[in-house]
């Protein structure tokens, strides 16, 4: 049966294990964006084991994890469920996928201790674990459909991701370390799909990136182009920029000890 075309339905991948950064926030944002607009989201949890019906979700979220429960749901993804978040994907659903979960939607991660974790090869992208984490306030120029803005988050991660030769970054790093702390680039986008290693969470500081969200959820739901009515974000706004203030001021760091 379908939605109504005033609901989302979200696919949110692995809570238990990818979760860590207050990642469940994201969730939070989609759907009071939503609920402002008189609409309403629908989420639905597939963890390990757990099937991903074909054509059901507009949207799929996979958070930030440790390696060791990374190693455990890039076990799972493997076992079928990555084909169908690549075929969803394919079939124009949309999909959030944040630090770890980023990781594990491009073609492998090696994690710190050598692991080597397939990914579901959504996204052309690489990533292998380096000496030490990087650490800290990041901002970037992001570009979604063709439209630039300033995205701040928070990044810690041991992973240095690659992105292919014709893969577009999600963003060009302003401040901070990116994918990789050498490439100025930040995560990759894909069709509907965004990998970043923006934690915070992502969304309650930069709702022009939920909104894009939600507007491409609702174009896979409905068929149609869809243009959300724009809300107060004075407050959202204010929080981008303290972020944004801290990143820039160099409140970065690498740390020794790669662990997590
Ligand atoms: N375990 C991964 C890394 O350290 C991802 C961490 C995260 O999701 N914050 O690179």
């Amino acid at each position: 049966m379908s939605a109504p075309d005033d609901e989302v339905r979200l696919c949110h991948l692995y809570p238990r294990e990818l979760n860590i950064y207050a990642d469940r926030g994201n969730i939070a944002v989609l759907r009071m964006r939503l609920a402002w607009r008189g609409m309403r989201l629908l989420v639905e949890e597939a963890g390990v084991g757990d099937p991903v019906a074909p054509g059901r979700h507009d949207l799929y979220y996979l958070g930030g994890g440790q390696d060791r429960d990374q190693a455990i749901v890039a076990e799972d993804m493997a076992r079928g469920k990555g084909r169908a978040i690549v075929s969803a994907v394919e079939d124009g659903a949309a999909l959030l996928a944040v630090c770890g979960g980023y990781q594990l939607a491009g073609h492998r991660y090696v994690g710190v201790d050598g692991v080597v974790m397939p990914g579901i090869g959504l996204l052309d992208a690489e990533t292998t674990a380096g000496d030490d984490r990087l650490i800290g306030d990041v901002l970037v120029e992001a570009t979604l459909d063709g439209v630039s803005r300033e995205v701040a988050g928070f990044e810690n991660h041991a992973g240095r991701t690659h992105l292919g030769a014709g893969a577009t970054a999600f963003g060009r790093v302003l401040a901070g370390f990116g994918n990789d702390g050498r490439s100025g680039t930040e995560g990759v986008t894909y069709r509907r799909a965004i990998g970043t290693y923006l934690h915070g969470p992502l969304l309650p500081r930069n709702p022009w990136v939920a909104d894009t969200l939600l507007a491409w959820a609702l174009a896979h739901r409905t068929g149609e182009r869809v243009t959300l009515p724009p809300l107060d974000d004075a407050l959202e706004d204010a929080a981008r920029a303290v972020a944004a203030g801290r990143a820039r001021g160099g409140r970065q760091e690498r740390l020794i000890g790669r662990r997590a």
